[in-house]
């Protein structure tokens, strides 16, 4: 289990040039061959030999010793000064809230954007939002301890959708008109709907969310709006300037992770993971020693 880490490289097989014994490395959640024609094209998902592999067709992160393949174009060395919890930000949900919400919705500076789902997603892609500067962010939740967190990380309007209908307050507090772009960050039908509802004509809907059920595309009312619709897996191609931004301390993800545990804590910690609205959790960090 586990698709997320960072680690020590403790040995390299014959194939590996660019890293040695004890380097720190950040370990991406998308394995990269870096040869087959989809890894040519930057879609690294898709590789031929790799894609989400860790922690899904392969042994994960979640031990104390991982064999990662195609370790050269996998792995990331580590810069010196950055801490675990920034770090670990960056193997799957920074690049993910970056490349399929932020860059596939296109925000722009100025814009009106609206995430919907305040978990670890939408907090990635809201942080990674402000590179753009959209001039308003609406943030949907039915957690109000998260839309405080949203609060501090850069929302500017919060909308806890159990206690009001989302769709209404964000239209009422945009002339009526909706959002330049509208980030599913959640992955069920309710929450795509409201991002059908709220997009402006011209505008991108982008959903990072992971659906399970379908949802109802309701193209007769969005083909008149000239829309756009993106979704998709991750390539973590963003993350070497993911790495330069963490470095900079232009971002400080390491606010999202809100609890620490041992390896031997493990069951305590996904006890943790699975209450998070009464925990309070966001990311949850396991150390092996
Ligand atoms: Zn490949």
């Amino acid at each position: 289990m586990g698709h997320e880490g960072i680690g020590l490289i403790e040995e390299v097989g014959e194939a590996v040039a660019n890293f040695k014994k004890g380097d720190r490395v950040l370990i991406s959640c998308v394995t990269s061959c870096g040869r087959c024609s989809y890894c040519k094209k930057q879609l690294y998902a898709h590789c031929q030999d790799g894609g989400w592999i860790l922690g899904h067709k392969i042994n994960g992160t979640q031990a104390e010793y991982v064999r990662i393949p195609h370790a050269d174009n996998s792995l990331y060395l580590a810069p010196s000064g950055v801490d675990d919890a920034a770090l670990l930000m960056l193997s799957d949900i920074l690049p993910t809230g970056f490349e399929i919400g932020v860059l596939s919705g296109q925000v722009k500076p100025g814009d009106t954007i609206a995430i919907i789902g305040a978990g670890p997603i939408g907090m990635a892609t809201l942080l990674t939002s402000k590179f753009y500067a959209p001039a308003r962010t609406f943030m949907v939740d039915l957690d109000d301890s998260r839309l405080e967190t949203a609060k501090r990380f850069g929302a500017t309007d919060l909308v806890n959708s159990g206690r009001e209908k989302a769709v209404d307050r964000i239209l009422s507090m945009t002339d009526g008109v909706g959002v330049d772009v509208a980030i599913e960050a959640v992955g069920i039908p309710a929450t795509f709907d409201i991002c059908q509802k709220i997009i402006k004509p011209g505008g991108h809907i982008a959903n990072v969310g992971v659906h399970g059920k379908s949802v109802e595309l309701h193209l007769e009312e969005l083909w008149i709006k000239n829309i756009t619709l993106t979704t998709g897996l991750v390539s973590t191609y963003s993350t070497p300037m993911l790495l330069n931004t963490v470095k900079s301390k232009t971002i400080a993800p390491e606010q999202l992770v809100t609890h620490r545990f041992k390896m031997n804590d493990m069951l305590k910690a996904y006890e943790v993971f699975a209450n998070a609205s009464k925990e309070k959790s966001m990311k949850v960090l396991i150390s092996a020693e």
